[in-house]
């Protein structure tokens, strides 16, 4: 006659906040995160569109500044590839879809 005891700090991690998204942005962008890290990173985008725009607007600058940067006729026919993680698109992807 056990009660059911929840545990949240362990089945439900705690959700990021905006703040912490974009905190996170930078090193996820750049593959630092750990894989809880980014787990939490594409829950809070799942439920977060207004954080999905701003990583899709910060993606455009990044891929902008990576093709003003190389070199002509090194671009190839998906400049992002490479540059967006594929966990983060299809983090995007499936926020989208749920909105
Ligand atoms: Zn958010």
């Amino acid at each position: 006659m056990n009660q059911p005891s929840p545990n949240p700090a362990e089945s439900t991690p705690p959700y990021l906040t905006c703040r912490e998204v974009l905190d996170f942005l930078m090193g996820f962008l750049d593959g630092e995160l750990t894989e809880p890290q980014r787990e939490a990173f594409a829950r809070h985008l799942a439920v977060c569109p207004s954080c999905v725009n701003y990583v899709a607007g910060y993606r455009t600058t990044v891929r902008a500044t990576k093709a003003a940067t190389l070199p002509p006729g090194v671009s190839g026919s998906d400049p992002a590839a490479g540059v967006v993680p594929e966990g983060l698109i299809r983090a995007i992807r499936e926020a989208r879809r749920a909105s």
